[in-house]
């Protein structure tokens, strides 16, 4: 069967040179970085030239990137990192942070933790586009504010928050400033040092990079106490033995991509446009996420390549089976949950498609659509074809227009 692959901002396939490099240090180059010998220093030179590397991309000194497992532990990272920096008293005693109601688990989770031990924790409204209420964010900060933490790209409706009001906003009030930059990493600009941002995170196997290995930019007027302890590797951010062939590919990854950032996001601009102007022939289906191009860069508002939608009256995770079964590999932004009340599972829509305000009749079905570099116009033609074909057969022929 034909197989389509269009859930890039799930994870990517990861690039032949990359699996060839990584090969290579499991095979030959295998050292332990902390090691003195041959074989040690081999391998420190594979880790320094990754971290130069993965700088490059956000325009960084290599000495402010730290690696870790991944986007997860990136932001665990920064969150209960100025917790912990709290209660060293090597932050100051705020216990106010600032985010918005469209963050990965990531960010929600640990920020849901902390507010259930009486941390104050403001969530931001947006607007249906998902841009971030930067009025409410201004009338948020006060002297208790020690973070403001936003998802730079979002991985469900693809809206890209414009960082730099947001950190203007941020450093006139004296706040630390936080991105997570999981899904924007590599794919447009992001500049750490003229946005005057003082977190970064990222992942590499959103980047056709392996899984299991990220990073952070800490801005080196900042120190964050680390989560994991022992082995004082990264400069003591994060102990253990580093995964070095996760590393040195996440570092090729992040290079090879970073060198057609202009030429693939363009590319993946023209895809992202002839599918929406496609889906627009839809009747019933809403776009989520912004439609307007931002001037300065030339795209969409949102990630090159991504597109995401609602479909009334339909459940988003039934397209996504059916596609599946066409060999079309897509996502949707329900998941099942189940009440531990009475064990019914019921479709619940996700808190982003919730927190844009998505009509009721459209929240159950949002599917996400992430084309990337390997995907080409026939794959949207082929997308689009079978997507209608499910319709029709769902009996909604009347969803299609003429
Ligand atoms: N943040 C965002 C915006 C993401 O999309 C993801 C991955 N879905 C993460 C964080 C977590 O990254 P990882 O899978 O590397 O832990």
């Amino acid at each position: 069967m034909k197989r389509i692959y269009a859930d890039n901002s799930a994870t990517t396939k990861v690039r032949n040179e990359v699996v060839d490099l990584v090969s290579k240090l499991m095979k030959d180059d295998f050292g332990n970085p902390s090691s003195l010998h041959f074989f040690g220093k081999r391998a420190k030179n594979y880790l320094d030239e990754a971290r130069e590397k993965v700088s490059n991309v956000i325009n960084s000194d290599p000495g402010n990137i730290y690696f870790t497992s991944g986007g997860t532990e990136s932001n665990n990272l920064v969150i209960f990192g100025i917790e912990k920096s709290i209660e060293e008293k090597t932050l100051s005693k705020k216990k106010h942070i600032i985010t918005t109601k469209i963050e990965h688990p990531s960010i929600k989770t640990p920020l849901e933790y902390l507010e259930k031990k009486g941390w104050n924790i403001s969530w931001l409204n947006t607007d249906k586009e998902g841009f971030v209420d930067l009025d409410q964010l201004k009338s948020e900060i006060n002297p208790e504010t020690a973070l403001v933490s936003v998802i730079h790209a979002n991985n469900e409706i693809g809206t890209i928050q414009n960082i730099n009001l947001i950190s203007n906003i941020c450093k006139k009030n004296d706040v630390l400033f936080h991105i997570d930059a999981t899904q924007s990493f590599g794919k447009i600009p992001i500049n750490a040092a003229s946005a005057d941002i003082d977190f970064i995170t990222f992942s590499s196997h959103k980047i056709y990079g392996p899984k299991g290995v990220g990073g952070i930019y800490i801005n080196s007027k900042h120190k964050l106490e680390p989560l994991i302890i022992g082995g004082s590797q990264e400069k003591d951010i994060r102990s253990g033995t580093e995964n070095l062939p996760g590393i040195a590919g996440f570092g090729l990854a992040a290079y090879l991509l970073n060198k057609n950032i202009t030429q693939n996001a363009n590319y993946l601009t023209s895809l992202q446009l002839d599918l929406i102007n496609k889906l627009s022939k839809i009747n019933n289906l809403i776009l989520t996420g912004p439609k307007e191009k931002d001037l300065d860069l030339g795209l969409l508002k949102r990630l090159p390549g991504h597109v995401s939608f609602c479909i009334k009256n339909i459940e988003g995770e039934n397209i996504v089976l059916q596609l599946d079964l066409r060999g079309i590999a897509v996502s949707s932004g329900s998941a099942c949950s189940s009440s531990k009340s009475n064990a019914e599972s019921k479709l619940e829509p996700s808190h982003v498609i919730k927190a844009i305000n998505t009509p009721k009749e459209f929240e159950n079905g949002s599917i996400r659509i992430s084309l990337g570099i390997n995907n080409t116009k026939d794959d949207v033609d082929y997308i689009f074809e079978n997507l209608c074909l499910i319709l029709n057969n769902l009996n909604k022929k009347s969803l299609i227009r003429d």
